[in-house]
């Protein structure tokens, strides 16, 4: 089984369920990944005025077996419970009346986040397995009947490989894996859309009970505090918010400037707030260009090539953490199956 060797195209939850499950049953597995840090979409932005949760806001689980990895990641003091006040619904004014305030939120379903900071929700599923972090992978090269050789963008080349796993966003991976086979055609009509996230410090807390307010605004679809905010009661650090623009807002400004962005949002904001903010310290924008599933493949993973290729993260299940979770664990247990059966 030592001679095993697997590539992972991809350091998010999908990506990194995988590499844990092949490490768990002793076979050689490496990671790349194209930017500096893991969690892909559970990201953080690190600045000196604090920590921005600017991707994935809070976790949820459906099935018994991600339960107890978001159990396991509490005990291990990388999750924990987010019980926001909570407001849906057009922001009249952001003094609104407290029966809008929600005890947590309407499902009843468990929130939790990822501690201290969202990109450590993937701390459990990580293990002395290679990551080789800032290798964007660019082509996937047969070599042999059963081996592939990654190339990167700076001329790099790895393996061979037994088997590779990809788990970019569904356009991405198309890119990567169609060349190889047409049995990868199907991710050509997984929808994903975009979303314009704008990091906001305020010198002073926004006068408001509220700490998450879903669609304030018509181009707005979430707004939250970021980061763990309790110390604000003793301290007048700044107050850190998390505005995401909704599918459709973003979607029609995509190629706009990231500055003109930010202060867009930023004034409708202010007019569904209907109060005047405290000064901004900090202001920043990303964009998600491949943020949310919005059609997804309807199926765990897709194999190609013998089972030896396998596509998967969130975009073949759903919209949602867990979905990549399952599509990893899903992908690992197929190439196991294909290659020891
Ligand atoms: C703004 C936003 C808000 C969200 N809110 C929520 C939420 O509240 N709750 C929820 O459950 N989900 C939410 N999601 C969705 C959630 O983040 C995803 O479902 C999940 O994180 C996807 O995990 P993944 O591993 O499939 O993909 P990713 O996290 O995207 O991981 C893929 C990784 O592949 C890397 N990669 C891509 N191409 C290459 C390449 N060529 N070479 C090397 N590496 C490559 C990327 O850098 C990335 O790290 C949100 C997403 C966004 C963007």
């Amino acid at each position: 089984m030592a001679t095993i060797r697997i590539a992972i195209i991809g350091a998010g939850m999908a990506g990194l369920k995988a590499a844990s499950t092949f490490h768990r049953v002793g076979i050689n597995v490496t990671v790349f990944e194209k930017s500096r840090g893991t969690g892909g979409r559970l990201a953080t932005r690190r600045t000196k005025f604090g920590d921005f949760n600017h991707g994935t806001q809070y976790v949820t689980a459906l099935n018994p077996d991600f339960k107890a990895f978001l159990h396991q990641a509490e005990n291990r003091k990388a999750a924990r419970n987010w019980n926001p006040n909570l407001h849906r619904g057009a922001l009249a004014h952001l003094h609104m009346p407290s029966q809008s305030i929600t005890d947590g939120n309407a499902a009843k379903d468990i929130w939790y986040q990822g501690a201290p900071q969202m990109n450590k929700l993937i701390t459990p599923l990580l293990a002395p397995f290679e990551i080789c972090k800032q290798h964007r992978i660019i082509r996937i090269e047969t070599a042999g009947p059963r081996n592939f050789v990654l190339h990167d963008d700076m001329d790099g080349e790895f393996g061979p490989f037994d088997g590779v796993i990809v788990t970019a966003p569904a356009p991405q991976s198309a890119e990567l894996l169609q060349p190889l086979a047409a049995r990868f055609d199907p991710i050509a009509d997984v929808e994903m859309a975009p979303c314009w996230a704008v990091m906001i410090a305020f010198a002073k807390p926004l006068p408001t009970a509220f700490d998450a307010m879903i669609h304030p605004d018509p181009a707005i679809s979430w707004a939250a505090r970021s980061g763990d905010h309790r110390h604000l009661i003793h301290k007048p650090s700044p107050d850190l918010w998390v505005l995401h623009a909704s599918p459709e807002w973003s979607r029609d400004n995509l190629e706009e400037d990231k500055e003109r962005i930010a202060s867009r949002l930023l004034d409708k904001l202010r007019e569904a707030s209907g109060a005047k903010l405290p000064d901004v310290v900090f202001i920043n924008t990303h964009r998600w260009r491949y943020a949310r599933t919005i059609k997804p493949l309807g199926k765990s993973h897709l194999s190609g090539m013998n089972g030896r290729v396998i596509a998967a993260g969130d975009w073949c299940l759903g919209a949602r953490v867990e979905a990549a979770w399952r599509s990893g664990k899903c992908a690992a247990h197929a190439m196991i199956e294909t290659l020891i059966g």
